[in-house]
């Protein structure tokens, strides 16, 4: 008999993965709390934009979207640094030609979604919140959003992949020794705007994600199609510096002139965006397992929510999906094995984005303004130039490549090792780049 599998959640991991599925010749219902997006219903609070890097263009590849949406998204090749004094620096993120690739959130997620519903294999339901989820029994209670209304559906399969608040992984967490735990940051964050300049044009350099690093906190741009960028503040909540102090115009226009004063003539709306936009928060949640036998499965934000200074929260649902293809492709007959499978290779991967973007968000709100930073990462660019087979940035294998992130996480933390060594060579600011330099790399690499 066919399974009926539901999909809770149409974000952009839920409807990517109903597209793997429906191709496997699953009936799927996809539930989704919000309206349709497609009819205007907004993306609901979360960042404009997004960077989009190896593994989310691999999941795009595997349902033959790719080509489409790099045609609609941005490529920034490298990080500008915008310091106080009005200095600029470009740090190129890898190598000539590579790019991380700023795409809307909204156009993404539709395109996924109309791509979903052009299969006859996949119905959409919209509006309709999960309440409730019996995990044994296959049944789900759904509350409609415009209604009031309850229903209650059963399944054989459901995938939850409702996003960092999930419904479904409430219900797991009422499971025996079911391990769960969610971090906040002390940090909230604010979205700005830069439109395009008087004449039509980016108001700043388009191809690259803009940076104004400030110790403890710092202001993020990347551009958007329309020639606007939408910037990003990562401000603490409470403290000398913090969104608890900014209550008016004067103090905000004060702030900003002294903090970004290169930014405030681009931002004429500042004033607006600044108290009208909501002030989001940011968390990791970490818990274990994601699969309840072989009825239930997390995905994406519901089983690994994480911060975003790394870019890789959707990189890494999506490369849930393809993870969970290669395994279904396997053995799609004994799902519970495949989940056990899927839980167990993504679980150390997803703790080690993890910890990567929160130790990412030190490197570029304190960090990428540093010389000494910044002298490091050109004599790394050298090593790898010199032995490209054995020296790949920690940056690279992150973004640039499929190696899985927990080896990432393991290979940073040697060369983080080996660069410390280095930075220790007197006067290395000179001769970072001779034979000397290079040949102590090359035997602490053990050649
Ligand atoms: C400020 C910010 C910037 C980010 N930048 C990047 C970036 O540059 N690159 C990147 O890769 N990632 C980024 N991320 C992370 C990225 O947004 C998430 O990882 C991604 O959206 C996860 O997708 P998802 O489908 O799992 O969850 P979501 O996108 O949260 O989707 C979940 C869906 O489930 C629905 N839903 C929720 N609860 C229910 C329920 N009870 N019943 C039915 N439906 C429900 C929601 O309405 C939503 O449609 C960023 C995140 C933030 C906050």
């Amino acid at each position: 008999m066919e399974k009926k599998v539901a999909v809770v959640g149409a974000g952009l991991v839920g409807s990517l993965l109903s597209v793997y599925l429906a191709r496997r010749g699953y009936k799927i219902d996809v539930y989704e709390r919000r309206g349709d997006l497609r009819t205007g219903n907004l993306a609901g609070g979360r960042s404009i934009n997004l960077a989009l890097s190896e593994r989310g263009w691999n999941g795009l590849r595997g349902i033959g979207l790719e080509e489409e949406i790099r045609k609609i998204s941005i490529p920034m090749s490298g990080r500008v640094i915008h310091h106080v004094n009005g200095e600029i620096d470009f740090q190129p993120y890898g190598k000539e030609g590579q790019a991380i690739y700023s795409v809307s959130r909204l156009g993404l997620n539709i395109r996924l979604m109309e791509l979903a519903d052009a299969s006859e294999n996949i119905s959409f339901h919209f509006d309709e919140g999960c309440v409730r989820a019996d995990l044994e029994k296959g049944l789900l209670g759904f509350e409609n959003q415009k209604t009031g209304l309850f229903s209650e559906v059963e399944t054989d399969l459901i995938f939850g992949s409702d996003g960092a608040f999930s419904a479904l992984r409430l219900s797991m967490q009422m499971t025996d020794r079911y391990d769960y735990s969610q971090t906040y940051l002390e940090h909230g964050y604010k979205e700005l705007s830069i439109p395009t300049t008087a004449d039509g044009n980016f108001a700043m350099h388009q191809n690259a994600l803009h940076i104004w690093p400030r110790g403890g906190f710092m202001l993020i741009a990347l551009p958007n199609l329309d020639k606007s960028f939408t910037c990003t503040l990562f401000f603490p909540f409470e403290g000398e510096k913090s969104f608890s102090k900014i209550n008016t115009p004067e103090n905000l226009l004060q702030f900003f002139n002294e903090t970004f004063p290169d930014v405030v003539p681009l931002m004429p709306t500042l004033v607006e965006d600044f108290f009208n936009n909501p002030t989001g928060s940011l968390m990791t949640v970490r818990c274990f397992p994601w699969a309840y036998k072989d009825k239930v499965l997390l995905i994406g934000d519901a089983a690994h929510a994480i911060v975003p200074f790394f870019g890789q929260g959707m990189n890494c649902g999506f490369e849930d999906c393809t993870v969970l293809e290669e395994l279904m492709n396997q053995n799609d007959k004994d799902l519970g094995e495949v989940f056990r499978k899927f839980e167990l290779s993504r679980k150390p991967n997803s703790d080690a984005i993890a910890q990567l973007a929160l130790d990412n968000f030190i490197e570029m709100r304190d960090l990428v303004g540093d010389k000494k930073f910044l002298l490091r990462k050109k004599i790394e660019a050298e090593i790898n130039k010199k032995y490209p087979d054995q020296w790949l940035s920690q940056y690279s294998m992150v973004t640039f490549s499929n190696i899985p992130y927990s080896e990432a996480l393991r290979r940073g933390e040697n060369q983080r090792i080996i660069m410390d060594k280095v930075m220790q060579i007197p006067d290395i600011e000179n001769k970072w780049n001779s034979e000397e330099v290079m040949n102590r790399i090359k035997t602490e690499m053990g050649n």
